[in-house]
């Protein structure tokens, strides 16, 4: 399997050599390498046949559960990209003996044809462009989503791997942010105390900004933060880095979050409020 992954990931090289992607990729592959802990996986191929791919942390111990850590949803989102790797190298480096009850999945770019071009968006195999992180269902919006390969297989994989909590890492607004950011009039989950206790507990080093998604930032349709929430009940926190980030910092915020997930997902993550979409409130959330 793990021969598989390498001659996967070697083609990906040689078709894209030198881009921002395969720059990451390679950064990855070292620490792979070097840390038994640590495995390649391909989430699938996006609309343009390219492999996604993504690092698992394997804990050693007999009972874990599976968080996420995704980035560069949005592909001009760059330092999202380069946080996930860092984090990557942060578990080679120490070994991941605080995380042993887990398994993490890293996926730093979801959006590779964005990532490349430094592009928010992401094109579907007819050359139509689509911001991903508005391309899921939400308790709010009816429309059809999924028009992207890339997201359709990331809930695909939060689904097949039993995620518990997610954190996915965007830029560039300084805040640790939790649902809801749907259209709604009311942005407090039932969850609402006991994110707003994770989400501040974790910022002890970063000083970001903590809140609903909504309050914070401002409401967004689709988005997979309240998607994963809603769905399936996943502890789902969004970062947006500082413009210059504190990488160390930011870490640290990670491995608070990651420590601070329940080991279940949330048993009441219905949405409550009556849904109403305010037209001049901005679509264009970081
Ligand atoms: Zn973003």
């Amino acid at each position: 399997m793990k021969t598989l992954f390498f001659l996967s990931l070697f083609i990906s090289f040689n078709s894209f050599a030198s881009s921002n992607y395969s720059k990451i990729s390679k950064r990855i592959k070292k620490s792979i390498n070097s840390n038994p802990s640590l495995e390649g996986f391909v989430l699938g191929k996006n609309d343009h046949g390219q492999d996604i791919l993504g690092v698992k942390f394997i804990g050693n111990s007999k009972n874990r559960v599976s968080h996420l850590v995704v980035a560069a949803h949005h592909g001009n989102e760059t330092k999202s990209a380069e946080l996930a790797a860092r984090f990557v190298e942060y578990l080679d480096r120490t070994g991941g003996g605080e995380f042993k009850d887990m398994d993490l999945y890293i996926i730093p770019v979801l959006n590779i044809g964005g990532f490349n071009k430094e592009d928010r968006h992401e094109r579907d195999s007819n050359n139509r462009s689509h911001d991903p992180n508005r391309d899921y269902p939400d308790p709010c919006i009816s429309k059809k989503n999924f028009k992207l390969k890339s997201t359709s297989h990331l809930a695909n994989f939060v689904k097949s791997k039993d995620i518990i909590g997610a954190i996915t890492i965007h830029g560039y607004y300084g805040s640790l942010t939790y649902p809801w950011g749907i259209y709604t009039d009311n942005y407090e989950t039932l969850d609402h105390k006991v994110f707003h206790k994770k989400a501040k507990d974790a910022v002890l080093e970063n000083n970001y900004i903590v809140g609903t998604h909504a309050d914070i930032l401002y409401p967004a349709g689709g988005a997979f933060e309240d998607w994963a929430y809603f769905e399936h009940g996943i502890w789902s926190l969004l970062v947006e880095l500082e413009d210059s980030p504190n990488y160390g910092d930011d870490i640290k915020m990670i491995v608070r979050s990651l420590k601070s997930f329940p080991r279940s997902r949330s048993v009441d993550h219905r949405h409550t409020g009556s849904c109403e979409r305010n037209k001049d409130v901005g679509i264009s959330r970081p």
